[in-house]
């Protein structure tokens, strides 16, 4: 399995807390990384001043909605286009200086960190996901979140009637149908569970695995299930249940026709 961090066509910086501020909404986001980006530009590749620049740029940023998941404001964008997400520290983009200690972890543990995905996902199934979002925002939300993954790629493959491939996705309206689908993530209410996958901040900020109370709402389950749980389709975490229902089985839907046309 290559790295899921860097792919050719997406970014991630989710360990690093890209999500992880109150106000996580993808402008929020992208403005957020402007901002570390620009403050880091011109400060010198030193310990001492990383370490200062970084105290800074964390006291300017809204609280962490999970307090146990610390969010590294040195992780900022890479390129001068500003498509790709990534570690402002590592030597590879201060020139030489490895500065990673100034973050929130440190050297060895940002060097050796590899999130669960990367041994639960299968090669293919990455390329899929890279494919699919090429970008630093929603590849991200749907990259660690292998339930999310898996749920939509088998209901795919249920209205198909066989398994979704790389090969699909080689086709644009394929490419943009799945995209529809999996960019549920990203249309979610402000704060909403889903943007966390199957898990909600328990009351010491440790993630806790969430269910839908169907029987609260006075209805079956749904045959969407699995999706809807990651998305965050329940009601008390401020979303329309039967609203979201429809939209899934919709870019499903979609999503089929693209695939057998
Ligand atoms: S969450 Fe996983 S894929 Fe994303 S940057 Fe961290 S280790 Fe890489
Ligand atoms: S220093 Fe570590 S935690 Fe911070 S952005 Fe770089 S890799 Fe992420």
């Amino acid at each position: 399995m290559k790295p899921l961090c860097q792919r050719a066509r997406s970014s991630c910086g989710a360990c690093c807390g890209l999500y992880n501020r109150a106000g996580h909404g993808e402008d929020a986001i992208r403005d957020r990384l402007d901002a570390r980006t620009d403050a880091l530009s011109g400060v010198a590749r030193t310990r001492e001043a990383f370490r200062a620049a970084a105290a800074r740029i964390a006291a300017s940023e809204p609280p962490p909605i999970f307090p146990s998941v610390r969010v590294c404001p040195l992780l900022g964008w890479l390129d001068p286009e500003r498509m790709r997400v990534g570690c402002l520290a590592h030597p590879a983009v201060t020139g030489g200086a490895d500065l990673r200690d100034e973050g929130v972890y440190d050297t060895s543990i940002c060097e050796s960190f590899l999130c669960p995905s990367h041994s639960w996902l299968t090669e293919e199934e990455a390329e899929i996901v890279d494919v699919t979002c090429a970008d630093a925002h929603l590849y991200g939300l749907v990259v660690t979140d292998v339930p999310f993954v898996r749920a939509v790629l088998e209901a795919v493959g249920r209205l198909v009637g066989g398994r979704i491939e790389r090969r699909h996705l080689d086709r644009e309206p394929v490419r943009a149908a799945l995209r529809r689908l999996l960019a549920l993530k990203e249309e979610l209410e402000p704060g909403s569970e889903g943007l966390f996958g199957a898990f909600r901040p328990g009351p010491d900020g440790e993630p806790v695995p969430r269910s839908i109370d169907y029987a609260a709402i006075e209805r079956e389950g749904s045959p969407w299930d699995a999706i809807l749980l990651c998305v965050g389709a329940d009601p008390r975490s401020g979303n329309d249940l039967d609203r979201i229902e429809a939209e899934v089985r919709e870019r499903l839907d979609a999503t089929a026709r693209a695939i057998r046309v």
